[in-house]
């Protein structure tokens, strides 16, 4: 999705490929892991001092994860890197065949709804004073925030085709 946008996107596994980088995009995946690898790879460190210097983050479902301050239904020892003043709860919809597609009004965004993929999806059950939520479901539930550079967002819009969160969130940069 960022190359398609023009960006020169690469990979990031090691502390030295954060210096070749001006924002940072964490997927969805698997919160657990992630913060695990990161600690393994002394990635969280660094990480955290990135984000603390203002480098755009975009996180996408785990990546939001990642981005909160605070997690509910986590491991015992799961810890995220931290940023965005919310608490998510993980797997807030239940397991892997409650997965879900719907459209959403997003603040951010002019035009259509965006159509957007829940999978294992969190949500964010407290938005805190430094966070604006930019979306909810229809039951009221945010799905999406922002905190100045730092974005998230519950659900996956690469995979249905979205390119609004990150035009966005290229703007940031
Ligand atoms: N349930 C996963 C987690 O807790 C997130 C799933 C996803 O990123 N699609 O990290």
């Amino acid at each position: 999705m960022l190359t398609a946008l023009g960006a020169d996107a690469v990979p990031v596994r090691r502390e030295r490929e954060l210096d070749r980088i001006a924002g940072l995009v964490i997927p969805g995946g698997e919160s657990t892991v992630m913060d695990k690898l990161s600690r393994a790879f002394g990635l969280r460190e660094p990480l955290r001092a990135r984000i603390a210097a203002g480098m755009p983050v975009y996180g996408t479902c785990a990546g939001l994860i990642m981005l909160s301050d605070r997690v509910l239904d986590a491991l015992p020892d799961q810890q995220t890197l931290g940023g965005l003043d919310v608490t998510v709860r993980r797997n807030a919809f239940g397991n892997q065949t409650d997965s879900f597609e719907t459209d959403l009004d997003v603040a951010l965004f002019d035009g259509p709804p965006v159509h957007a993929a829940f999978i294992r999806a969190p949500v964010v059950e407290e938005v805190g004073p430094a966070a604006e939520a930019i979306s909810v479901l229809d039951d009221g539930r945010v799905v999406a925030v922002r905190q100045g550079t730092l974005l998230g967002t519950s659900f996956h819009p690469e995979i249905t085709g979205e390119t609004r969160f990150h035009e966005y969130f290229l703007t940031l940069l």
